[in-house]
């Protein structure tokens, strides 16, 4: 991870004047202390020989006065260490090692001065810097001169030096970041613009932008290789918009030509079951006739095979009639004829056709119509739609029985047929409105069926009611399936 990870999320150019900043201020900080600890080590080791020089000279005048123990003359000596400001203390010792003569630069002797030394030469301490110089004569030790220099002087210098070279760095630093604010635009402007020109793209999604190339270092390089990637992502795009715009007309032309092939496909079913229906309904009749006995007596086999055949003309004729209303549908062939009627009326016609079957299979029926309701709709086609859905509901139904009940919405009506029967697993609901769909149940084979009923009852009340049915059912709970029309279809079909 990036040990400066925190400065991430600082714009480009102050990124680059913290770098320049940071790496000025550290080189003048580096270059002063440098400069001064240099110049500070200079000074001491001149400032060392000075009174080094000074203190041998002392030494060698004072023999005499050692000799012929003269302090008047050793304290004369002394004195003339007065020449030199930073000098504050000077004493001369004898051989013995008691003080022979003293100096004080301002001539209170509040000094103290240390015991003789035998380690020689200078030191420095905090704040001054001390001097042990033998007194010799003939080679022999005859007393020693001491001599203490204060550093004030030099560290009135030092910080002074120090003043100046804070003075320098703080002006060199705001030259420095008066030039470097200007000079970083250099690399962060065509960063910048690099960075507004992929925004501005991505904002109005327009590929044919272009960032301005500078020069050509790296960054020329990177907007150049930008650019390539824009040019490259155009040309796709333009490619890609042929493509589609082809490939759509060619599928506007394919789909025109399927639905045209629809229609003919639906034409044809219509009219080629039109033909089958007339000769299916002349068995149905005559087979009908002959088994009332209209042709003289039958016999028990006789009858039972006619009724047979009849029962197996009539459900043809039933499949015929599905498919020919599914194909007028869906020719858009078939016209709706709104007409005013009472809702019980309508309820008591379809009851009145699955009533055989349902005292057949001694089912109860429960019905709940609110008196009067009226609604505006095709008669026939909900009449149609409900005796699909009673019918299957007998058909699917081995002990219970029906109900139908009616509910009034604002603008619309729902009937709700339920019933006690076998149920609909769930994972079979979505399949159920399509055609030619029969649920795999015990009760499939027994009661027959086409698995067109509720395909074209949902045909016939969207496309041709404007309402909706939709159920609600589960394995071994029964069903409930609701019929939604609107209260008024005239109205709807004017607008
Ligand atoms: P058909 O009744 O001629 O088979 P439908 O389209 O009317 O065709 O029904 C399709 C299938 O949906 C039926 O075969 C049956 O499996 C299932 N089904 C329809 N109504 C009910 C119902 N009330 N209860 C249980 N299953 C039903």
């Amino acid at each position: 991870m990036n040990r400066f990870s925190y400065l991430n999320n600082l714009p480009v150019k102050q990124k680059l004047l913290l770098v320049i900043m940071a790496t000025t201020l550290m080189g003048l900080v580096l270059a002063s202390a440098a400069f001064l600890g240099y110049d500070r080590y200079q000074v001491k080791k001149n400032m060392a020989q000075d009174i080094s020089a000074l203190g041998r000279l002392i030494a060698d005048r004072s023999a005499a006065a050692l000799v012929f123990d003269d302090p008047r003359l050793a304290e004369k000596n002394l004195a003339s260490l007065r020449v030199k400001s930073a000098i504050v203390a000077a004493c001369i010792y004898g051989e013995d090692g008691a003080i022979f003569a003293s100096y004080t630069a301002d001539n209170i002797s509040t000094e103290k001065f240390p015991a003789v030394s035998n380690t020689l030469g200078h030191a420095f301490t905090s704040n001054s810097l001390t001097l042990f110089e033998p007194v010799e004569l003939e080679g022999k030790r005859i007393g020693t001169v001491y001599v203490r220099a204060s550093l004030k002087e030099l560290d009135t210098l030092w910080q002074q030096y120090l003043a100046a070279a804070g003075l320098t760095i703080f002006l060199t630093s705001l030259a420095v970041f008066f030039l470097s604010s200007r000079l970083q635009r250099i690399i962060s402007e065509p960063l910048i613009h690099l960075t507004q020109t992929s925004q501005r793209i991505s904002q109005q999604n327009d590929y044919s932008l272009r960032a301005i190339k500078e020069g050509e270092d790296e960054l020329g390089l990177l907007v150049e290789a930008f650019n390539g990637m824009l040019e490259t992502i155009e040309v796709q795009n333009k490619n890609l918009e042929t493509t589609v715009a082809t490939r759509t007309s060619e599928l506007t032309a394919a789909n025109i030509k399927l639905k045209e092939l629809d229609t003919l496909k639906s034409m044809f079913i219509a009219s080629m079951s039109h033909e089958l229906r007339t000769p299916l309904n002349s068995i149905i009749g005559f087979t009908g006739m002959t088994l009332q006995g209209l042709s003289g007596e039958l016999n028990d086999e006789q009858k039972d095979n006619l009724s047979r055949a009849y029962q197996s003309a009539k459900h043809l004729l039933s499949l015929i009639t599905d498919v020919i209303d599914i194909s007028k549908i869906e020719a858009g062939r078939i016209d709706t004829y709104p007409e005013t009627v009472f809702l019980e009326t309508v309820v008591s016609e379809a009851i009145i056709a699955i009533e055989p079957q349902l005292k057949e299979k001694h089912l109860s029926l429960d019905i709940e119509v609110p008196d009067g309701l009226q609604l505006n709709t095709d008669k026939k086609r909900l009449l149609q739609c409900l005796i699909n859905l009673l019918s299957n509901g007998v058909k699917f139904t081995e002990e219970g029985g029906i109900r139908l009940t009616v509910t009034e919405r604002d603008e619309a009506v729902a009937i709700a047929v339920a019933d006690t029967g076998i149920g609909i697993a769930e994972n079979d609901l979505p399949k159920l409105f399509e055609a030619f769909e029969r649920l795999d149940t015990h009760l499939r084979v027994k009661v027959g069926g086409t698995g067109l009923g509720l395909y074209l009852t949902k045909k016939i009340t969207t496309d041709l009611l404007r309402g909706e049915v939709s159920v609600q059912s589960k394995a071994g709970q029964g069903s409930i399936f609701t019929l939604t029309v609107p209260r008024d279809l005239q109205k709807l079909t004017e607008t």
